[in-house]
């Protein structure tokens, strides 16, 4: 082990990290090495050190103009080599309601919008039950980009994202995030835990009320459940409006 600025030996280092570990071990690099405190790093890392601007991610500062254009240049994961164009998100910026899906499709990456097609007609149909449109919440996915064959997002490419929904959701504000099927569930709220068993009840994403249902897509598939996502939207409703749950 061996020290990017200056020579010697150190505790020892992680041997594998994962993507967001690695992006918190190179922060803290970074910072320390900005106090003028020597680092050391594994010589075969010592290529990838970063700067510490490079780690502070700007996004947090964008207005939307900026993030939407940030967005759509955005080269930050492989996603962008594949992507016919980015999924920004539709509706008010000023909305009580935030719905919020994986990933873009096939159709959405064609159009540019999210939750099209059969799938976003079932949700243009629940919206409206609740007294709301596409027009009056905003619609967003956790990635902005369609990954390849509608696979599951990888890590390194959630991680990569995941700044542009969290300065979506503190520019819109929202009273009541809905995340809508199993993947926007388990990278929103960082659990494996099944949509049957986290639906139902009240999470938090930072100090924003998070409730979760299926998605339009698997209610196309077993209809039988729609009973469950109208109790779901029925108890964000609730929340949204301040009622107790
Ligand atoms: S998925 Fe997100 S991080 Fe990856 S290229 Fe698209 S906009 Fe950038």
């Amino acid at each position: 082990m061996y020290c990017g600025h200056g020579r010697g030996k150190l505790t020892a280092e992680p041997e594998y990290l994962n993507p967001e570990m690695m992006q918190t071990e190179l922060q803290r690099r970074a910072y320390l090495r900005a106090m003028g405190i020597d680092v050391w790093i594994p010589r075969d890392q010592a290529d990838a050190e970063p700067d510490i601007e490079a780690l502070q991610d700007p996004v947090g500062e964008l207005d939307w103009d900026e993030l939407r254009s940030a967005v759509s240049g955005c080269t930050r994961c492989r996603l962008h080599e594949t992507r016919t164009q980015t999924v920004f998100g539709v509706g008010s910026l000023v909305a009580d309601w935030m719905i919020v899906g994986e990933a873009p499709g096939a159709e959405e990456d064609r159009r540019g919008e999210p939750f099209v097609g059969r799938a976003g007609k079932l949700l243009d149909e629940m919206l409206r039950a609740i007294g709301e449109s596409r027009a009056s919440v905003f619609i967003a996915n956790v990635l902005k980009c369609r990954p390849p064959n509608n696979r599951d997002p990888k890590p390194d490419e959630s991680t990569a994202c995941r700044s542009h929904l969290e300065r979506q959701i503190e520019l819109v504000q929202p009273k009541v995030i809905v995340a809508v099927g199993r993947v926007a569930a388990h990278l929103l709220l960082d659990t494996d835990e099944p949509v049957g068993r986290m639906r139902g009840k009240v999470h938090q994403l930072g100090d924003t009320p998070l409730l979760v249902t299926y998605h339009p897509a698997y209610l196309l598939r077993s209809p039988s459940q729609k009973r469950k996502s109208w109790d779901d939207l029925c108890l964000a409703r609730r929340v949204m409006s301040g009622a107790s749950v």
